[in-house]
């Protein structure tokens, strides 16, 4: 399958204005871009006035969170509500543009999830899933988290995770905005534990995101081995020089504070007072942090209050606004995001799965086209939207 005379974004770069992507509708692989000539009777789509481009990777979303005010209401469903909820928000995301994502989990649910998708029983992105995210006694996000305390049982947290199915670890280093009695600014693990965690789960050959919106704590996981830091939120100049010396990525999640910031009227109290000067506090941390040459990978925070699945690309809007050139924040969301999920997609080359969004016009000057594309393909298959001029109807 060939489609042809399109605009070409990699990922990367823009590689053609008037290109063609071939792909392999058997394997759902690229097998060739730029340049592709039809052999016998391979069907060919003219795409002229569209742009194509990856899928969209998301690299933290909450596929059990739909919205809601606060975590209140999800806590008290049980596992069979909740697995509903998670199906119907990863299809929206699906639909939307989002072809992969790195979930972050809520009890077991996640990796009960991606292996139904992975086996295509259910509509949804490909994705690397958690389990339960690691906490302190009563730390952020211990309703649907695991509790530890001590060395030891942070290398057991570690452990269970992975034999349940793990495909990365989280863990909690500093308080949360939606979590009741904890402080987002300061470091809720001794170093101690950090370095159990970091240490223990690299042993077990997987990566470690920590949430982190306080310096104290983003210091501590970075000086200490983290692989992505996740918010970001009040960076001091030492803070965002271990992230470029010791490389570690930066999910920004620029959405979550900005949705709770113009909904401050049905956030809850403290979360609005948590969130209230946080916003520019983030996003002069998100500056000065793309500025100094940190790598940033787009991530929602989506299903956090008042941020809807479906609208993840509006983080790369969000991302322009503040800096990003529209290439490099769309290459946060597909090439660079794809790295930290460590999925075959992300770019347009030969080998990797052919999860594409056509996309109507040029994006590269108007990052908001990319709300409603004219079709989501993923693995070649359309799952969303329509190829214009398709006789197939893919
Ligand atoms: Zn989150």
């Amino acid at each position: 399958m060939i489609l042809r005379d399109a605009r070409l974004f990699d990922g990367r770069e823009e590689v053609a204005t008037d290109g063609a992507i071939r792909f392999d509708p058997e394997s759902g692989r690229i097998e060739a871009v730029g340049d592709a000539d039809p052999q016998g009777d391979e069907p060919v789509i003219s795409l002229s006035d569209h742009t194509i481009l990856p899928g969209l990777v998301d690299a933290h979303v909450h596929f059990s969170l739909s919205g809601q005010a606060t975590v209140e209401d999800v806590v008290g469903q049980s596992d069979a509500e909740l697995t509903l909820t998670e199906v119907k928000n990863a299809r929206t995301t699906l639909e939307s543009g989002v072809t992969s994502v790195r979930a972050m989990g809520a009890r077991d649910l996640d990796v009960v999830l991606k292996g139904a998708i992975d086996r295509g029983e259910i509509p949804g992105p490909r994705t690397l899933a958690n389990c339960r995210s690691i906490t302190i006694t009563g730390g952020h996000g211990h309703h649907l988290g695991r509790e530890v305390d001590g060395p030891t049982e942070c290398r057991k947290a570690v452990r269970e995770q992975v034999k349940r199915g793990a495909g990365f670890i989280k863990f909690m280093a500093t308080g949360g905005v939606t979590t009741p009695g904890t402080d987002p600014e300061t470091l809720a693990f001794t170093h101690e534990e950090l370095e159990a965690l970091i240490d223990e789960a690299h042993r077990r050959g997987v990566h470690v995101a920590t949430h982190a919106h306080g310096a104290e704590g983003i210091k501590a996981a970075a000086a200490a081995g983290v692989d992505t830091v996740e918010h970001g939120t009040f960076m001091d100049e030492e803070a965002i020089d271990l992230l470029v010396t010791n490389d570690v990525t930066l999910v920004p999640t620029l959405s979550a504070p900005y949705r709770i910031a113009r909904n401050t009227e049905q956030a809850t109290e403290e979360s609005s007072r948590k969130t209230g000067g946080v916003y520019e506090r983030h996003i002069d941390s998100f500056k000065r942090a793309y500025e100094a040459g940190v790598t940033i990978a787009g991530g929602t925070d989506v299903g956090t209050p008042f941020n809807y699945h479906g609208t993840n690309s509006t983080e790369i809007s969000f991302m322009v606004e503040h800096g990003m050139a529209p290439e490099e924040a769309i290459t946060a969301m597909t090439a660079s995001a794809a790295d930290v999920v460590g999925l075959d997609v992300g770019v347009l080359e030969p080998g990797k799965f052919a999860d594409l969004l056509v996309v109507e016009g040029n994006p590269l000057e108007d990052v908001s086209l990319l709300r409603e594309p004219t079709a989501v393909l993923k693995g070649g298959e359309g799952v969303s939207g329509r190829l214009p001029n398709d006789p197939n109807g893919h």
